[in-house]
């Protein structure tokens, strides 16, 4: 199969929250994915719950040979290695790896949806992402990156460290 590129977001907010990110990029490469480029370290305030400790969000452009679902099922593996516990929704978290992009793919399945969902919403997602991408077409919205970081109206804040 033709090798794809694709965006993750990291994220931790409990335990060596920059360990945790390194962990798990580390493990990514580990398994076969291969890393093109890194964003900085962002802090970010916790969305949804907000009375949680900051996290730590970082950006990875990657190129797999994998599908969609088996870069999940590695993400999720990943997750696991690092230590990620099973909590409630939007609870605290040692690791988080989301899927933004998965070159041009939309997708909407009970495991799976492409582009995720939330990154328009989000500044935490937005600012790391577009770092990397500015320039890169969202499929849904038609619109780039910079476009999209610029029309957010998310207000918590979200600082390279
Ligand atoms: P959060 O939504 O806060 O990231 P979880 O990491 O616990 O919460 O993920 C919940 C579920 O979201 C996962 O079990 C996974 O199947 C699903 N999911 C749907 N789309 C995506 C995506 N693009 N990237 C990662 N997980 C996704
Ligand atoms: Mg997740």
């Amino acid at each position: 199969m033709q090798e794809q590129l694709a965006y993750l977001l990291l994220g931790s907010n409990i335990g060596d929250r920059r360990a945790n990110l390194l962990n798990a990029t580390e493990l990514l490469v580990l398994n076969g994915i291969k890393l093109l480029r890194q964003s900085r370290i962002y802090e970010s305030a916790a969305w949804g719950k907000t009375k949680q400790a900051h996290f730590y969000n970082q950006c990875l452009k990657i190129r797999t040979p994998l599908s969609p679902v088996e870069l999940l099922d590695v993400c999720q593996a990943v997750e696991k290695k690092v230590g990620r516990v099973k909590r409630e929704k939007w609870m605290e978290r040692e690791i988080d790896i989301d899927i933004l992009f998965f070159d041009n793919h939309q997708l909407n399945s009970a495991r799976l949806t492409l582009p995720h969902p939330y990154i328009i919403r989000r500044r935490f997602v937005l600012v790391p992402l577009n770092e990397l991408a500015p320039s890169l077409v969202h499929p849904v919205f038609q619109l780039p990156i910079d476009t999209l970081t610029n029309l957010c109206t998310d207000d918590l804040e979200c600082f390279p460290i």
